[in-house]
């Protein structure tokens, strides 16, 4: 594997440990309960570049 791959790979990685440690606590953005993905407020759509509202994320302690 490259280690432009591997910088992938652990990238993707590290976004699933943020979006799982996240998803322990309910949203204070768009009110995603427990174990739900975050949504766009505005278009109701997943949020594709973020694992989770900012807000969130300090909500469940995750350092980035
Ligand atoms: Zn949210």
């Amino acid at each position: 594997m490259t280690s432009w791959a591997e910088g992938r790979r652990e990238a993707a990685l590290w976004r699933d440990y943020e979006r799982s440690e996240a998803e322990q606590v309910s949203c204070p953005e768009c009110e995603a309960p427990v174990g739900e993905r975050c949504r766009n407020v505005h278009d109701g759509q997943p949020l594709g570049r973020l694992p989770a509202h900012w807000r969130r994320l300090k909500a469940a302690e995750v350092e980035s």
